[in-house]
């Protein structure tokens, strides 16, 4: 496929029903009541769903497409579509491209064997789905796909973009109140802004094939490590290798057809790692093309002769993925609601939305941390690669100061002086992107965005961002109701500011979070620390949690029940997977590789002792490898023991995968790898980190 720049704009978005595609195939009046049914959150009437119907599938059959499928995110964080023919047969034999409104606005997936959490009964396994029509259809593999939001028939949501979209609105309610106080009469719409980060591994595939753990788990259960890592920092920037370049290409075209305007990178710290950064749309574009950038990543990879790794740790050792949620929000008029202004009256607001943030993170920073909170995740965050599973806050110096002084009822150094009204001279300027800026910050402000950091990098990113929506509504709600009653607002705005920035100062902070200080530091602070996801997904049914959610109608008390049974259970399966292929792996490649080369060194031991010849290294060894098989079959047996074990109750479980199962794990690991070091190269049953990182070639 050949990276034609100069094709660009007819190439962008070629493959999605887009605004301008809408426009130009539907009748004006057909495309108002669309534009009015997105802008006002009605749903379709049914002649302009059939309309929207014919032209999209007009379209769609023109660019070669056969199918369509409603295209929808389940609660376990992939994609999923079914797939159904235009083709409906006709009488005597004919048939005829159909697809109509009915089959737009509602479609029935025989969606029974997706996780539902408890929420459907098996006599109602189906749910209906429902075109969103505030995303963009787009082709992919001569399928129309239609984003869709899945409910069950007792209306229950049972994906992430259900909520999403209710927190979107959320958030653009509240913060409309308080620009209507500040003087906004314009603004009608309040948009939450994402712009996803993506990292991965690139592998050759034919090495990854050797290996039974990357295939079953996505990540290396062995693994001694290379004599290179990730030591040089700078050599990857030196030579990208022509088959990463080009796959890179492949990629940017890929995407650029589905309308994701992408700029891959590859300029990550670890070998054979690269990013992907998007540039920023609202949250619901942004989470669906973050879930498609995935699935095409995965695709051109193998077109490649690759392997696209998501998991947040394939490597030990060497970095993890993360997948950077930058987030913000601003009006439908274009303006960006964390951009520091010039006029007294704009900062203020700005220190208002600022405030609202660092009280809500502050609030609720056990529920951010337990959207982050997957097996996967818990390799990376804390492990000094990573931000530390400790949320907080990083600003900057100058806005820091900012902080600072208003807290302290202090003037600012330099040029300006503050006055109480938050007038303008507090403001002094703030770097738009700051290079210098604190990456060990589990969220950092950027400028005019907040970066959350913690993320892993399969992680669908609907989670997070559907918190941040909630905790933000839920913050401006409370500071709207203050202020409406306000006799003097100036004044009220001056001292709301003030009270919860005292009172939520220790979530700021500005210093290195890898310090092993700072742990200590936070935990004086009072600031919780969840260091694995067994303890951090309780956060999802704590009352708190469940009130923000139940209060802003983002989350029944249902829903927030089966999404914590979800999580528990995606814990559960996915430790015990990597138990499982670890035996796997360990019965059926490495003790019968290790013992047949132990065999072959007591023989030489044997013939050397025979010979009357020294034998010092023979006979080390040959007593290594027999003393580590021995412990490596011992250390198997009770990892097969205890995996028989696990309790029946899922919270149980999870506590028993975690306490038992994974140090069983790693004892298991310590043992092969030490094996790897000691055993001849070609003896190796499969590929090792050497081979796998320096592979890509
Ligand atoms: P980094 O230095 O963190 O690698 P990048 O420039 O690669 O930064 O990525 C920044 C990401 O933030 C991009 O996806 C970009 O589109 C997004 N972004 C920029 N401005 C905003 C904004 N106002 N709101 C949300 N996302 C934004
Ligand atoms: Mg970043």
């Amino acid at each position: 496929m050949s990276n034609d720049t100069g094709k660009f704009p007819e190439l962008f978005g070629s493959m999605v029903f887009n605004e301008d595609t809408m426009k130009e195939r539907l009748s004006p009046s057909c495309y108002k009541h669309w534009k009015k049914s997105v802008s006002d959150g009605t749903p379709l009437d049914i002649s302009t769903a059939n309309e929207i119907a014919e032209a999209m599938k007009q379209w769609a059959v023109e660019k070669g497409a056969t199918h369509y499928t409603h295209w929808f995110q389940p609660m376990t964080g992939v994609t999923a579509e079914k797939h159904d023919s235009f083709i409906s047969p006709e009488e005597k034999g004919r048939i005829v491209l159909e697809f109509s409104g009915k089959e737009l606005v509602r479609g029935e997936p025989d969606a029974s064997s997706f996780p539902s959490g408890g929420l459907r009964a098996t006599f109602e396994a189906r749910g209906y789905t429902a075109w969103d029509p505030t995303s963009f259809a787009f082709i992919k593999e001569k399928s129309l796909c239609i984003p869709t939001i899945f409910c069950s028939y007792s209306g229950h949501a049972l994906d992430k973009k259900t909520p999403l979209l209710r927190s979107m609105d959320a958030v653009s309610k509240q913060a409309v109140r308080i620009l209507r106080l500040f003087g906004d009469t314009t603004t009608t719409r309040v948009i939450a802004q994402v712009g996803a980060e993506q990292e991965y591994f690139l592998l050759d595939k034919k090495l990854y094939k050797q290996r039974e753990d990357l295939i079953m788990t996505g990540r290396t259960l062995f693994g001694a490590k290379p004599p290179r890592g990730q030591e040089l920092e700078d050599h990857y920037f030196g030579a990208i290798r022509p088959r990463v370049a080009s796959f890179m290409q492949d990629l940017d075209n890929e995407l650029w057809k589905l309308g994701v305007l992408s700029k891959t990178k590859h300029n990550e710290v670890a070998p054979s790692q690269h990013e992907m950064a998007p540039i920023y749309s609202d949250a619901n574009a942004a989470c669906d093309q973050n879930q498609i950038t995935m699935e095409i990543m995965k695709k051109v990879a193998d077109r490649h002769g690759l392997v696209c790794l998501l998991h947040e740790k394939p490597f030990d050792g060497v970095n993890g993925s993360g997948k950077h949620d930058n987030w913000s929000l601003s009006t439908d008029t274009g303006k960006n609601l964390f951009k520091p202004g010039s006029t007294p009256r704009q900062n203020a607001q700005f220190l208002l939305f600022l405030t609202a943030f660092i009280k809500g993170v502050d609030e609720y920073q056990d529920m951010l941390r337990a959207t982050v909170a997957t097996p996967g995740n818990d390799h990376r965050l804390g492990a000094q690669e990573a931000p530390p599973a400790v949320v907080s806050i990083f600003l900057g110096a100058e806005l820091s100061a900012v902080v600072n002084s208003i807290i302290n009822d202090t003037a600012l150094k330099g040029p300006g002086k503050r006055t109480l009204d938050i007038g303008v001279d507090v403001m002094p300027p703030i770097p738009q992107d700051n290079t210098d800026r604190n990456r060990t910050s589990p969220m950092a402000f950027t400028g005019n965005k907040f970066e959350f950091r913690m993320p892993g990098s399969s992680l669908s990113i609907a989670g997070p961002n559907i918190v941040l929506n909630t905790v933000m509504a839920h913050e401006l709600m409370q500071f709207a109701d203050e202020l409406e009653k306000a006799e003097d607002f100036d004044d009220c705005v001056a001292h709301l500011i003030r009270r919860e920035l005292t009172a939520h100062r220790r979530i700021i902070f500005d210093g290195n979070g890898y310090d092993e200080s700072w742990i200590a530091e936070a935990r004086l602070r009072g600031l919780s620390n969840f260091s694995t996801a067994v303890d951090a997904l309780p956060a999802y049914i704590a009352e708190k949690n469940v009130r923000l959610f139940t209060d802003h109608a983002i989350y029944t008390r249902e829903e927030v029940d089966a999404r914590y049974n979800i999580h528990v259970e995606n814990y559960n399966a996915t430790i015990e997977i990597e138990a499982r292929t670890m035996i796997d792996m360990i019965r059926k490649d490495i003790l019968p590789a290790v013992s047949s080369y132990g065999a072959a060194l007591c023989k030489g031991l044997a013939e050397r002792k025979g010979l009357g010849l020294p034998f010092k290294y023979e006979e080390n060894n040959a007593r290594n490898n027999c003393m580590l098989s021995d412990c490596l079959h011992d250390a198997c047996l009770k990892l097969e023991k205890d995996l028989r074990s696990v309790p029946a109750e899922p919270v149980e479980a999870m506590r028993y995968c975690h306490d038992i199962l994974v140090p069983d794990m790693n004892e298991c690991r310590s043992y092969a790898d030490e094996l790897e070091t000691i055993t001849k190269r070609s003896e190796w049953p499969f590929p090792t980190y050497s081979d796998l990182l320096f592979s890509e070639g």
